[in-house]
């Protein structure tokens, strides 16, 4: 069975087609400046990557553009659209009704617009994605891979916000919860590699990517995570806040004269490590610039830092215990200084990294020196895997 994932972003299509029979990737690719002019970069394994400027009014434009190429003579992998068998699709929010995924019907299409207004920048787009690949290949199964389903797992006493129980009522405002797909997966990888039975591990897994988000999770259940009603609660994050006094929200609105949607986007986009350093969003500039003596740049990455160890910190309390800790995407696969300086505050609970593993890459390794009480674990994390796993699954 061929499978095709999406993942649709406002501007942006990411796409990867997968051969089930072995789970290998045929080819994969992201269509982007949608809406502005277009550009295509498809990828094959083993192939040179290829980037073609195309013309993207709108994303059904995209869907075209990278169904043609995934069939070109030359550069395709397919021959015929009907190798596709399914579509699995990574949504973002999924509120309440989704604690798993879910074939796509019109109920479905129905219930996703209407936690929409929980995610107005993630939901809508992937919607869009849904809508264009039915019409690009009608009678196609399709499936929704939800963000925020693994973390329906969480008890009432993690996912409320201590503020007037009515709000949560009218308008089911609580925490949700995001990078689900990617927690799950590298907590059962984890299990694997420790090999121990999920059920009887505590494991605080580290989602550290341009957006961050750590997750605890015990048994192999979610019972507690950083991000929340939106992906803008928790850690510091490149563009992002993360954690501030909700208080400061009205302040600056009231000294700055901003109203609800410049806020959000200062908190959003101009924020983080970015708003802090006044360098990058880029942990490879940060790093750069703080190794050159700059000095917000090395503050940006103290604060980082000392985020990411208080909510590992904080989960192994409300846990009771912890076995391992798991670092992925961006930059928990590749900072080696992110993970070091984290890992040193830690001793105290068991952590004890080898350097010499900590300074490899690309394969999921267990870091730690042989005694080490608890273990550190960097494993790439891989979400089209898990969204093509539970496609096939459920077609
Ligand atoms: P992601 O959202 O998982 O794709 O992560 C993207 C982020 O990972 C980038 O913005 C960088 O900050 C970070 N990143 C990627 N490669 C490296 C690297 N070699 N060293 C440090 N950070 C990296």
């Amino acid at each position: 069975m061929k499978v095709l994932v999406i993942n649709c972003g406002s501007s942006s299509l990411k796409y990867q087609l997968l051969d089930m029979r072995d789970e290998s990737v045929l080819a994969k690719g992201l269509a982007e400046r949608i809406g502005i002019d277009g550009r295509l970069v498809h990828e094959r394994p083993g192939h040179e990557k290829l980037t073609f400027d195309l013309d993207m009014p709108c994303h059904g434009a995209a869907i075209s553009w990278v169904m043609d190429t995934l069939m070109h003579a030359e550069h395709g992998v397919i021959k015929d659209k009907d190798e596709i068998e399914a579509i699995g699709h990574r949504v973002v929010h999924g509120g309440e009704t989704f604690t798993k995924s879910a074939l796509i019907t019109p109920e479905v299409e129905k219930a996703i617009e209407d936690v929409s207004e929980l995610a107005p920048l993630h939901n809508p787009p992937n919607l869009v994605g849904i809508r264009a690949c039915a019409k690009e290949m009608p009678g196609v199964p399709q499936v929704a891979v939800f963000d925020t389903a693994f973390h329906q797992t969480m008890p009432e006493k993690a996912y409320l916000y201590a503020i007037d129980y009515a709000l949560y009522e009218k308008h089911k405002i609580r925490r949700y919860g995001f990078h689900g797909t990617s927690h799950m997966y590298v907590s059962q990888q984890a299990a694997e590699l420790l090999g121990r039975p999920i059920g009887e591990l505590k494991v605080i897994t580290c989602h550290l990517g341009n957006g961050a988000s750590v997750c605890a999770v015990d048994g192999g259940k979610s019972v507690d995570t950083s991000m929340g009603l939106t992906p803008l609660e928790g850690l510091t994050m490149g563009t992002r806040s993360g954690d501030i006094d909700p208080a400061v929200v009205s302040f600056v609105m009231e000294k700055e004269g901003l109203n609800a949607q410049q806020i959000n986007d200062l908190l959003n986009k101009k924020s983080g490590v970015l708003g802090l350093s006044g360098v990058s969003s880029d942990f490879r500039d940060i790093g750069a610039a703080a190794k050159e003596g700059n000095k917000r740049a090395q503050t940006a990455l103290d604060i980082y830092v000392y985020n990411v160890v208080g909510y590992i910190g904080r989960y192994a309390a409300n846990m009771g215990g912890l076995d391992a800790i798991v670092f992925t995407a961006g930059v928990g696969e590749n900072d080696t200084y992110v993970r070091e300086r984290v890992c040193e505050y830690l001793g105290f609970l068991g952590v004890d990294i080898d350097p010499a593993l900590n300074a490899k890459r690309g394969t999921a390794l267990d870091i730690s020196k042989p005694n080490a009480k608890v273990r550190v674990l960097v494993i790439p994390t891989n979400e089209e895997l898990v969204i093509a796993r539970d496609t096939k699954a459920i077609v």
